[in-house]
């Protein structure tokens, strides 16, 4: 157990100002449905369109290039049948599939705006960017519009083919792919455990980029919070983990939080630090993709 003088939230809010300048959702409010590319202050401003988004977040400003030739699979765990982990909490059920889907979103937006190209993996057209602290469970995810079967193994075979179909066409098309998993663990209720971070054995780029998403979350928290203490790891799952092992292009599993903490629940339940640990990845990502250019 660690003492920290302040907590995840208030390190978050300092942490978003200095990243994420004006609240979210408020920076596009220029955009306009008709236009892809318009003029904003005699500047280019183009834009796209994600509906899985929200109605309110769905236009994206790109506002870099940083990213423009890096390609991304994002998968939130879980999804459909499966809520993954679940905890009661306030008399709240929190399910894991909803949590690791918002951070996935989050992460998708902010990478879409430094240029990158992304495709959203497990979706649900119901559920946009949400700013509550208990997000309401779902079960219409889908493996990119394809329901999401119950059986275990044949859920992971599905969304672990159709990432191999992407890159089979993308792999010529960018020169860095990479898919991102993302999960909240369950382990005991008194577990408190650092983001951390799986990569399949032999991957010399999952490591790399496991490590560039690791090191970044260190040095946040060093600078935001230097007493606090950062644990995460980079490792092989002892177990293997089906679908880090079976995917063509280098990937990452991240693992938030232990959702059956409380004190840990905090980084998942908070949009703030939700939208925190987006903006962290999504710098990650960029410092390893200009590094590897
Ligand atoms: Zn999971």
């Amino acid at each position: 157990m660690r003492k920290t003088g302040r907590t995840l939230l208030q390190i978050a809010i300092c942490t978003l100002a200095a990243l994420f300048p004006g609240n979210l959702g408020a920076h596009n409010s220029n955009a306009t449905p008709e236009a892809q590319t318009q003029k904003k202050n005699s500047k280019k401003i183009t834009t796209r369109t994600e509906p899985l988004f929200g109605e309110k977040l769905k236009k994206v400003e790109i506002k870099s290039n940083k990213l423009k030739g890096a390609c991304f699979y994002l998968v939130s765990g879980h999804g459909g049948p499966d809520p993954g982990a679940v905890n009661k909490y306030n008399g709240h059920e929190l399910h894991e599939d909803e949590y690791a889907y918002d951070v996935t979103l989050r992460l998708a937006r902010r990478l879409m705006e430094e240029g990158a190209e992304v495709r959203i993996i497990i979706q649900d057209k119901n559920d946009g960017i949400r700013n509550a602290t208990y997000l309401k469970g779902s079960k219409g995810e889908t493996c990119m519009g394809t329901a999401i079967p119950l059986n275990h193994q044949a859920r992971l075979r599905q969304r672990t083919n159709k990432i191999n179909a992407l890159y089979a066409k993308d792999k010529n098309r960018f020169k860095y792919i990479r898919a991102i998993f993302i999960h909240v663990d369950s382990r005991s209720t008194g577990t408190n455990i650092d983001v951390h971070f799986y990569h399949a054995k032999n991957s010399k780029n999952g490591k790399r980029t496991a490590t560039a998403i690791r090191d970044m979350f260190e040095a946040k928290y060093r600078k935001h919070n230097p007493k606090r203490g950062y644990n995460g790891t980079v490792s092989v799952h002892p177990k293997g983990l089906y679908v880090v092992n079976r995917t063509h292009p280098a990937s990452v599993l991240i693992e938030l939080a232990n959702i059956r903490n409380n004190r840990d629940l905090k980084r998942i339940i908070l949009e703030d630090n939700r939208q925190a640990m987006a903006n962290w990845m999504s710098e990650a990502l960029i410092k390893d993709y200009q590094g590897k250019k």
